[in-house]
């Protein structure tokens, strides 16, 4: 058993997954905003289940507003997750997390680094698959490969250290650049979490906010492919997880040309020519920018799940799923976790006919569960 679940998490993603039987295992990547959040605890203590692994792939708003506030929940703890994977200030500056000296130019606490005071303070194992030092793809070599308890395989693809550099940065940049204005008084938790994870850090899609027309494959695909430069993006923890014969590729909200990069590599090693994938988390909630023809034609996939109720950002984007269905050689399947006027075009009846897709919906106010 391999399920993903997209919960509802706004414009953000919590995925829940499970794997295996007797007993059934858990790993969840990101923790949306609170709306997540709250589900999450909320089925954390009423199953009393441990999670195998909390991957935090990056520190955007939409993915980390759920995870502070998860890791002060009384519900919550150290002994409710195996391991934690969230690359912080120390490891930006390829160091552990629990290094003895200040890393260069090492953040107040208060501002940048709630998330990883927590963990710390709290016991959290933080990094552990990576003995504390950052979840990174080495430049040369075999990508890092971690078996979970109970068989699932995940094999890392991003960041690569070109990224976290990126990242580190703009995360300098930003503080610098920090303002009376953008001061956090100590404990202010949410505003820390809003300058942590602002808007400003993924700048807005050129190609959003365009109003919903009639879906055009041909003329969608026309657009040219402008790739994503916001680096938080850029350092998204991204894998292969593979379990029972079944595998899915998540990818935060990483950049294409490194994903591809990566499973250009990850197929080299395995002497194939394409990656086989029962489904795709698509990247950046399938913004235009993230999702590319070359990347797609790389994989044989035949399911490929949106995250996101298209707030703020207007994702995802006509171009992006445009492009997954054309590249997709048999009938292809779109899993949405919200029914938007941006998801709800897609059913169609022409696209049906002419391209063989097919489109899931959740049911009003829950997520969407895809078993593989
Ligand atoms: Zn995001």
């Amino acid at each position: 058993m391999f399920t993903i679940e997209m919960l509802p998490a706004d414009e953000g993603d919590a995925l829940w997954i499970e794997y295996g039987v007797n007993p059934v295992r858990y790993v969840l990547i990101d923790c949306g905003r609170k709306l997540a959040y709250r589900e999450v605890v909320a089925r954390i203590a009423a199953s009393n289940l441990r999670l195998e692994l909390l991957v935090l792939t990056h520190v955007d708003a939409d993915h980390i507003t759920g995870a502070v506030p998860l890791l002060q929940d009384a519900r919550f703890g150290a002994d409710r997750v195996k391991d934690v994977w969230f690359n912080g200030w120390y490891h930006l500056n390829d160091l552990p997390w629990d290094h003895p000296d200040r890393a260069p130019g090492v953040l107040d606490a208060r501002q940048g680094e709630f998330f990883g005071a927590l963990l710390r303070d709290r016991g959290y194992s933080w990094n552990g698959a990576f003995r504390r030092t950052p979840v990174v793809v080495p430049d040369q070599g075999p990508l890092p490969r971690i078996e979970l308890d109970g068989g699932m395989v995940l094999t890392l693809l991003g960041p690569t250290t070109e990224k976290l550099r990126d990242m580190r940065r703009r995360w300098e940049a930003d503080l610098g650049a920090a303002a009376a204005e953008k001061r956090i008084d100590p404990g202010d938790y949410e505003r820390a979490l809003e300058i942590l994870g602002s808007d400003k850090r993924s700048g807005p899609d050129v190609l959003a906010h365009r109003e919903p027309g009639p879906i055009v494959i041909p003329d969608l695909l026309e657009i040219p492919f402008q790739p994503d430069a916001s680096e938080p993006n850029g350092s998204s923890i991204s894998f292969l997880a593979e379990f029972d014969g079944k595998a899915a590729l998540f990818v935060g909200d990483a950049h294409a040309p490194q994903v591809e990069a990566s499973i250009r590599r990850l197929l080299a090693e395995r002497r194939e020519a394409y990656l086989t994938l029962d489904a795709l988390k698509l990247s950046h909630h399938a913004s235009a920018r993230n999702t590319s023809v070359s990347l797609l034609r790389l994989l044989e996939c035949p399911r490929y799940l949106v995250s996101t109720n298209g707030t703020r950002h207007g994702h995802p984007d006509p171009e992006a799923l445009a492009r997954v269905v054309d590249a997709a050689d048999e009938g292809v399947e779109l899993h949405f976790n919200y029914s938007t006027d941006r998801t709800l075009p897609w059913d169609d009846p022409l696209l049906r006919r002419d391209y063989g897709l097919r489109c899931i919906y959740p049911a009003a106010g829950a997520g969407l569960k895809v078993p593989l």
